[in-house]
């Protein structure tokens, strides 16, 4: 006869078997309920809203973080020593540390931006400008967005150095062997997207980021479209310097981050002079304060820092891995649903990509599709998607784009199908 169970074999059963419980899977309808402008409608229509890569919607969480620190905590911070000072200082503060973590990070190696643009910016004038000069060269990929083009010409064309261009396969994914033979010993830095706003590529990162280092290049990624999809792993990555904006991951527009090296952030002059920057002010010279504070003078967008901290809570709550894993069988199911169209081509059909649908339909211009669609209800956008370079090496002058966020649903692609079928049938 066996012996029964103790007491203690019992809990340690049951909080081995709790451990071991799948957690339930998230409730998508309940979460898509959390977005209120999707209840609203477009021409009396429905919103299908596929336009996340451009910017994403806002959850409930986030628009009441803002509303609520207007309502009760508003002063400026990092100045006044009473209390709603403080208290605005404490919640700054608060949502770096907790935007930090969400990308493993340490909160003073981020410095807060108004976003991507900015952010890259701050690296091609403080770090690029000083250091390079005629005989070196910025290292861009095919198909990065002109927010990591154009910084690099503007400084390329102050001190002299080229700009280069590692290309794409038909696929649109990054072409490695070429890329390993573009980093050749002038190259100094490589500025790469983590993934297409245009093609949805996800670009392999971490090992491009290693050969870099060999090399002795400085490498400056672009996560705007790989935030709000996946997770991230900053320090993982390998890379030198990481940029990412706020609006694409459901928080408020004109919020962003740099994550940058710590040897880097201390070696770079500031980017812009004024208040909060500083240590002493004199005429004769000034000091500045450690880094991030260093790079983000005058009054920053505080209400909207607390927003992005609310936006970092919601995403972790859902799990970034149940979102990508979300965003993939829409991504799928839309794939399907768009090649059975007959004349419409996607256009970067990557073997990783994220929830980024490009196409051309044959015989109708991407502007007049997009018009139609908003006639339906269904939002997507049209144009070049400022990535001039790579549309014309795409050889096609607009595309229309589909972007695919956690809180639409298999509806959302369904209604996206008709709507295009209608559209086609009145486009001839
Ligand atoms: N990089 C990529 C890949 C983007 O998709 C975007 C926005 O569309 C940006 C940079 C620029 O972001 P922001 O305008 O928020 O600075």
């Amino acid at each position: 006869m066996s012996t029964p169970p103790s007491r203690t074999q019992d809990l340690a059963e049951a909080a081995a078997a709790t451990a071991a419980a799948p957690a339930p899977a998230p409730d998508w309808a309940a979460i898509r309920a959390d977005f209120p402008l999707l209840s609203r409608q477009v021409h009396g229509k429905p919103l299908s809203y596929l336009d996340s890569a451009n910017t994403s919607q806002k959850p409930r969480a986030v628009i009441e973080a803002m509303d609520a620190h207007y309502r009760q905590h508003n002063a400026n911070i990092s100045r006044a020593v009473h209390t709603l000072g403080m208290e605005a200082t404490e919640a700054y503060e608060s949502a770096r540390t907790r935007l930090a973590a969400f990308v493993n990070v340490r909160p003073d190696d981020l410095v807060l931006t108004s976003g991507t643009t900015q952010a890259v910016n701050l690296v091609a004038y403080s770090h690029a400008l000083p250091r390079l000069g005629p005989g070196d060269t910025i290292l861009l990929s095919r198909m990065e967005h002109h927010a990591n083009i154009v910084p690099w010409q503007l400084v390329a064309g102050r001190n002299g150095a080229r700009i280069a261009v590692a290309d794409i396969t038909p696929e649109g994914e990054l072409d490695l062997d070429a890329l390993w033979r573009a980093m050749t010993p002038d190259v100094r830095i490589l500025g790469l997207t983590h993934v297409s706003n245009v093609l949805g590529t996800v670009n392999p990162v971490a090992q491009v980021c290693r050969e870099a280092r060999r090399r002795g290049i400085v490498t400056v990624i672009d996560g705007s479209q790989a935030l709000p999809h996946r997770p991230v792993d900053i320090a993982g990555i390998g890379c030198d310097f990481y940029a990412f904006t706020g609006h694409k991951m459901l928080g408020p527009t004109g919020t962003g981050a740099l994550w940058a090296r710590r040897e880097h952030l201390d070696s770079m002059p500031p980017f812009l002079g004024g208040g909060e920057m500083i240590r002493e002010v004199r005429f004769e010279g000034s000091t500045f304060a450690a880094p991030p504070h260093k790079f983000e003078a005058g009054t920053p967008n505080i209400a909207g820092v607390v927003g992005l901290g609310a936006a970092v809570d919601y995403l972790r709550a859902i799990g970034m891995d149940r979102i990508e894993a979300r965003e993939q069988e829409l991504l799928a199911y839309a794939t399907n649903a768009l090649s059975a169209l007959p004349g419409l081509r996607i256009v970067g059909t990557a073997r990783e990509k994220a929830a980024v649908i490009s196409f051309l339909v044959e015989g109708a211009h991407a502007h007049d599709l997009a018009t139609l669609l908003d006639l339906e209800g269904v939002a997507v956008r049209s144009g070049q998607h400022c990535a001039h370079p790579l549309m014309e090496a795409l050889g096609a002058p607009a595309t229309c784009r589909a972007s695919l966020a956690f809180y639409n649903d298999f509806d959302d692609i369904d209604r996206l199908v008709a709507a295009l079928g209608k559209a086609r049938a009145l486009l001839g």
